[in-house]
Parts: C-alpha cells; structure tokens; sequence
C-alpha cells in the first residue's frame, strides 16, 4: 500500500454491536427494531468482564485501535455501554459512537469522566439525526427535533470532539423547507459535518433508494454532492451508473480485512458484511490473534453491501475511480 493510499484509512477499527434494542423505533430501521424482540447478546451471554477482556485479547499488539460502538441498535441504551466505553478509553484505545443522540445525557456521563483534550481528540461521535422519524410524527415529532437541535447536539458537542450528523433522507427529508438550515447550521459548528445520507431500506413498503422518484433523486444527488462529497462522488457520465448504485467489486482487491473487525450480536467475528464469520469473541482462542490480516485479500462478494466500505477500502487504496469502476463493470 502506498503512504497515499494508507491516508485514507482512519486506522484500525473494531466494531461492537452490543444489543439490537431502540426506544426511537424509526419506521426504515434496518433491523426492524420496532418488530424485533431483542434477544439475548453475547455479553449477557458471556459476562461483561470477559467480553471485553477478549476484546482486548484479539487486539493485543495493535495500537492505536477505534472501538466503535455501532447500530442497528442503540448502545448508549445497553446498560453495558458506560462501562465497556471507559474501560476501552482508559487502556488507550479511542472511541467511535453511533447514535439517535436521543441518548445524549448517557454519552454525556462517558466523555465527562475524562479530560477534555484526550476527548477531543479520541472519541468520534456518528449522531443520527433522523429528521424522517420526527417528521412523521406529528407535534411530538416537532418537539422531538427541537430537542435535537437546540439539546442534544450541542450536548455533546460541547466537549469538543468530532461530531458527523448524519440524515437518512427520506421523502419527508427532502420536501422540508427547514431542512437546508439545518445542514447549514451544522456546517457553521467548529466540529460538527453534516452527512446527509440516502435511505438504504424498506419504508413504507418501498424499496430505496430504488424508489426514489426522478425528482427526489435529483435532490438526493445535490445534497450528497453538496454536504457529503467525500463519500458520494458521481461519475463524469452518470448515463448508466449513478452514486445510488449498488458497487460490484468481486475480485478487486479489498483492504477491508485489514482495518475492520466487527464483533456481531451473537459475538460472530467478520470483516464486513457481504463477508462470512470466521470465529466468535466467545472463543477467541480459537482465532489468530490479532486478527487484521496484513495485505489486502480478493472481494468474493457479488455485491457490496456497504458503499463506504467499497469506495473507502477497496476502491479508493487501489486508486479505482468511479470513472474506472464503470468501466470494468
Ligand atoms: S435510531 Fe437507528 S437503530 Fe434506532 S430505530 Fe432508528 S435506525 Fe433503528
Ligand atoms: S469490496 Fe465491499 S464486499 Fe468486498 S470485501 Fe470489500 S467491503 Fe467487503
């Protein structure tokens, strides 16, 4: 890999999924979390102390680390979070949040019991603000949105670290006047980058982005290229792929494996997730230790499932771009 390419990764990351449960019950959840009953996790299952002593286990060795604590699923809901969170932070290891931020006081308890110059600069908040929920909820929607943006974000926001505030943009998102203020307003705060994302899931009992009328992907593709170009860059002829496409990548070589472990709910370990498990963090003495493989490995998947993954591990390093990619598919 060259010094180029490897700028592009953020390090070494483990991503923890602690428990599929969520007060916000949003209706495009990608793990339905308003149908689903949570099940027992592999830390109820296991025990905190040692799911987090496997944890440090595999990555022994390999600094530094991001311990990212991720959704479908709340964490700062997860009576878990608070003490897993500390204890990762405390052995030197930075923190990734995914988050409604509904939550906010939780995550207030976890980045106020630390200084705030290593807050700032090791933890990374993911705050979703899902503007489509609120919107279609009426007057406790409105006042769920206020509380968004005038409490919780600044909240949090105040410590200093980086804050990404991402939006599902569903059809709702996109007809509201108020909405461009808002990513305007988020743009004006010193660490705050609006990530207008589009819908990937079932809502209202249509697939999208497959069902965004022209109109509505026309505006999905100014905001994504206006507020998150980073991660949606167009090709120069979007005649026959566009950004909401599905990235076919089988065979190209993919640093994901390198950079990304995910612990599951049930405690399956895999890279990323068109992948296959190779182990459990119940067994971790069963898994090479630390288990990032050092060179990057073939796609196998017919589809990724994760655009940022594919733009960000397998086509960026290998200095594919969209350009190329339409080429060879
Ligand atoms: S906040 Fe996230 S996990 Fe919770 S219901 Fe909404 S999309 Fe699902
Ligand atoms: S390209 Fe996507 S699906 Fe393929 S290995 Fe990389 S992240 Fe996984």
């Amino acid at each position: 890999m060259s010094e180029m390419s490897s700028e592009l990764f953020r390090g070494k990351t483990v991503c923890l999924f602690l428990h599929r449960g969520c007060s916000l019950l949003c209706p495009y959840c990608v793990s339905n979390a308003s149908k689903i009953k949570p099940k027992k996790s592999i830390v109820d299952k296991i025990g905190m102390e040692k799911y987090a002593h496997n944890i440090l286990k595999m990555i022994r060795g390999v600094r530094p680390v991001t311990i990212a604590f991720e959704g479908p699923g709340e964490c700062p809901e997860s009576k878990y979070f608070l003490p897993l969170a500390k204890t990762f932070f405390r052995e030197g290891h930075d923190i990734q949040i995914q988050t409604h931020l509904q939550t906010s006081r939780i995550i207030e308890s976890f980045l106020s019991a630390f200084e705030r110059n290593k807050v700032e600069h090791r933890v990374t908040i993911n705050a979703s603000y899902h503007l489509g929920t609120y919107l279609d909820r009426g007057k406790k929607g409105e006042e769920l949105r206020e509380a968004w943006l005038d409490k919780h974000l600044p909240t949090v926001a105040r410590y200093g670290c980086e804050v990404r505030v991402i939006t599902p943009l569903t059809p709702a998102v996109l007809n509201d006047k108020q909405f461009e203020n808002d990513l305007r307003y988020f743009k004006k705060l010193p660490n705050v980058t609006p990530k207008p994302i589009p819908l990937g899931h079932i809502y209202k009992s249509k697939h999208y982005p497959e069902s965004y009328t022209s109109e509505q992907r026309k505006r999905v593709l100014y905001l994504l290229q206006k507020y998150n170009p980073d991660n949606w860059k167009q090709p120069s002829d979007p005649k026959h792929f566009d950004i909401l496409s599905k990235l076919h990548l089988k065979k190209h070589n993919c640093h994901v494996a390198s950079n990304i472990i995910q612990v599951l709910y049930e405690g399956g370990l895999r890279y990323c997730q068109s992948g296959k498990t190779f182990g459990n963090i119940d067994e971790i003495e069963k898994v090479d230790c630390p288990p990032f493989i050092k060179n990057p490995i073939p796609c196998k998947a017919d589809t990724c499932h994760c655009s940022y993954m594919g733009y960000h591990y397998c086509m960026a390093p290998n200095f594919l771009s969209i350009d190329d990619y339409c080429d060879s598919v």
